[in-house]
């Protein structure tokens, strides 16, 4: 172990006051057992009270005199050791993103403590069936009826489970330990992981590669055999073969002695894709996310570190699932907005993956139909290998696709959510026994709820969002989760009109009942799928043909092939175009163009209806003809024009305070910090005030080196460190997503 007297340590607390390490002596008992990572209790503030931290350097050398220092109690009994290439994890994320080094630690820990093993017990058979036969013959001489049963099962079994024997044999415990004393049997103990996913499947081998498949494999492949580690972006259209292309890769990797990360969004994470990857590598793989219990995320740490797997899948999260020997990072549907951390630190699945490939020397091969501008440009750039996935395998032609424009539908005086083209279609796909998927491109639900008379808006009391309708009159905060009847009359000016907003995805579901007596209609949205396996249940109660159109918000455009759908219709392109943030056009694009790829996965041709107020917008254009190119050429003009990411970065400073005045004063404070050479904007009220009744301010930093900003963020954060602010705090978002 390591040499030193003295342990650096980062306490858990996270708060800024006490974001820096602490030195403690190692008492003469620990001496040459504390090491780096390591989680050890320690005294510690003014009161001396217990607290976990983690050592993050042994040294010789005491920052104050001996007399003075504090000594480490023990090592923390359930603490896991941080590896030491999750310590320099944690510490770039902290320095790229801005976070406590708490914080960043406990993000880079897969599992917070260490969980016991599950133990099985079997009853082992010590004699031949015919000695046991005859001991059989004797306790039933001696009417030892519990000790017969056993033995009577053992003549037929050498091996029983020990419950099988103490429950439905009904056996007791001493019964049993007196018959291993007699040298009967043995009582053994094994223990097992814990398996979050229950899949037995037949293996299957890969498929033959078609060429252009094959020269993507062998690209990678040979760079890494050469000792030269790249990011790979890989673009192919969905149904191109990029999985298939991941699955080989993953096949040579572990040939090599490898072990592979497999990063997919959450959403994504279903039976279907797994079943492809288990029928691969049988239980060599894995899965990591948040439903796993703390058990089953321990087990699966454990056998990746003894080298029991090859692979993990997961959502970002399964990023730091520790491997000793990880070759190569997988990053399927790399645009996904899922990748970015809403919680300090904000980081990016993609940069962070990265920086982890680097460390390990492992190769990072991204992947997806439509690739976010960041990594395309960086593909431009050169920093990137760009490959492309041209054809579609499985040979469906690409939908044919419509835009239908609303302002039209309204001058010839159709009000319905649906054009008359839409209509004809669903129509004539339920007669056909066709289905068809409805599509709102929003993450929003109903939208608000107003007086028509005077126009006042229901508000949420501690949020500055205004309140959606469900059904059965409730009205619901997004964001806090406030619930209210709507109220019989305006509370301002007491009309009766007080009306929602028809546009969500219940009022459409609503509505399709109105118009196609008898339809069928299955609804995804965050309300349907709130727990488990709703999701899951929604999709194949849909794919076995329960309903005529599955209605929803973006989550049903992604992944599932479903082979009877030939309708695919966009009821408001323009919802996700609307969003007062520069990657609006990204994302319409991107939910647009995936859309359009869920109509004609079968043999059947698809159609793809989209409806909007803007149908000369690039974005809806380009995607309607699937031209990824040129979609790019508009965007990234608009992105250099107005200094965005990825051609500048930015940096987004965001304040809150329980107090207005005091946000207000501080936010102003921390602006006064920005150099000269980074442009700012603001500060200003965020976009949403209030929520929670915490007020928000946000500063916007943006400049054409990120190193500048993380110069700014090092300057506040200081700044801020020296006030021990109690009701205030500060936060950073880099080349931030929602904003
Ligand atoms: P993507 O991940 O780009 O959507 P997939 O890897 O899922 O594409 O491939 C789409 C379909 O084509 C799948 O059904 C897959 O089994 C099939 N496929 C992929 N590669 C091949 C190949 N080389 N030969 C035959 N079929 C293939
Ligand atoms: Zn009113
Ligand atoms: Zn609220």
């Amino acid at each position: 172990m390591t040499e030193g007297r003295y342990a650096n340590i980062i306490v858990d607390i996270s708060h800024e006051k006490v974001d820096r390490p602490f030195q403690y002596k190692i008492p003469e008992k620990l001496l040459g057992k504390i090491s780096a990572g390591m989680c050890v209790l320690i005294p510690f503030g003014k009161g001396n009270h217990l607290r976990s931290g983690y050592v993050i350097e042994v040294t010789e050398r005491a920052e104050f005199p001996e007399e003075k220092q504090k000594e480490i109690v023990e090592i923390a009994a359930q603490g896991i050791p941080v590896e030491r290439d999750a310590i320099l994890l944690a510490a770039w994320m902290k320095k790229t993103y801005g976070s406590t080094m708490i914080a960043a630690l406990k993000t880079v820990l897969p599992v917070k403590r260490s969980v016991k093993h599950k133990e099985k017990r079997k009853l082992r058979r010590l004699l031949t069936a015919e000695e046991t036969r005859s001991v059989l013959g004797e306790c039933k001489r001696k009417h030892q009826n519990a000790r017969a049963r056993v033995l009577e099962e053992l003549c037929r079994e050498p091996v029983l489970p020990y419950e099988l024997v103490t429950g439905k044999l009904n056996v007791s415990p001493a019964t049993l330990k007196s018959l291993q004393e007699q040298g009967v049997l043995a009582i053994e103990s094994e223990s097992f992981y814990r398996n979050p996913v229950k899949i037995e499947t037949d293996m299957e081998a890969g498929k033959r590669l078609s060429g252009e498949q094959a020269v993507i494999c062998d690209k990678v492949l040979s760079d890494f055999d050469k000792g030269t580690r790249k990011t790979y972006l890989i673009h192919g259209i969905t149904g191109s073969g990029k999985t298939e292309v991941y699955l080989s890769l993953i096949d040579r990797m572990i040939k090599r002695g490898k072990q592979c990360i497999v990063l997919i969004p959450e959403i994504a994470l279903t039976y279907q894709t797994l079943l492809r990857f288990y029928k691969r590598f049988g239980d060599r793989v894995s899965v990591m996310n948040s439903t796993l219990s703390p058990g089953e995320k321990f087990d699966q740490c454990e056998r990746a570190k003894k080298g029991e797997l090859d692979v993990i899948i997961g959502p970002r999260s399964a990023l730091f699932v520790p491997f000793p020997n990880l070759g190569l990072i997988v990053m399927d549907e790399e645009h996904e907005s899922s990748y970015k951390s809403e919680t300090m630190p904000r980081y990016h699945a993609r940069e962070t993956a990265e920086y982890l490939a680097g460390i390990k020397k492992a190769s990072l091969v991204l992947g997806s139909a439509t690739p976010s501008m960041e990594a395309y440009y960086r593909a431009k750039q050169g920093k990137y290998e760009l490959l492309t996935l041209t054809r579609r395998l499985t040979g469906g032609e690409l939908a044919h696709v419509s835009i239908i424009d609303l302002r039209e539908e309204l001058r010839s005086g159709n009000r319905s959510i649906f054009s008359k083209k839409l209509q004809e279609l669903i129509a004539d796909r339920k007669t056909k026994g066709e289905q068809t998927m409805l599509f709102l491109n929003r993450r929003g639900y109903a939208g608000f709820v107003s007086c028509r008379s005077c126009g006042y808006v229901m508000k949420c009391p501690h949020c500055d969002v205004s309140l959606s309708q469900h059904l059965e009159n409730k009205m619901v905060c997004h964001y806090c989760g406030y619930e209210i009847l709507k109220p019989d009359k305006c509370p301002s000016c007491s009309s009766p009109y007080l009306l929602g907003f028809k546009a969500g995805t219940e009022q459409i579901e609503q509505q399709l009942y109105k118009n196609f007596p008898g339809i069928r209609v299955l609804r995804m949205d965050a309300d349907t799928t709130r727990t488990r396996d709703s999701y899951e249940k929604i999709l194949t109660a849909f794919s076995s043909g329960e309903a005529d159109v599955l209605v929803g918000t973006q989550m049903i455009v992604k992944g599932h092939d479903f082979h009877n759908v030939t309708l695919v219709g966009v009821l408001a392109a323009d919802l996700s175009l609307n969003d007062s943030n520069y990657r609006s056009g990204e994302r319409t694009f991107q939910l647009l163009a995936q859309a359009a790829g869920r109509a004609g996965r079968g043999k059947k041709p698809g159609e793809v209806v989209i409806q909007t107020y803007r149908p000369e917008h690039y974005s809806i254009l380009r995607a309607a003809s699937q031209d990824y190119e040129s979609f790019y050429e508009e965007e990234i003009l608009y992105r250099k024009l107005g200094n965005y990411p990825p051609a500048a970065h930015m940096m987004a400073v965001m304040i809150s305070s329980l107090d207005e005045k005091r946000g207000e004063t501080l936010a102003a404070r921390v602006a006064k910090l920005v150099g000269k050479d980074v442009r700012i904007i603001g500060p200003s009220k965020a976009s949403i005030g209030k929520i929670n009744d915490i007020y928000r301010y946000v500063i916007y930093c943006k400049a054409f080196n990120y190193g500048q900003l993380t110069l700014v963020k090092d300057k506040i954060e200081a700044y801020v460190q020296s006030l021990a602010l109690k009701q205030e705090s500060v936060q950073f978002d880099f080349d931030p997503i929602d904003s």
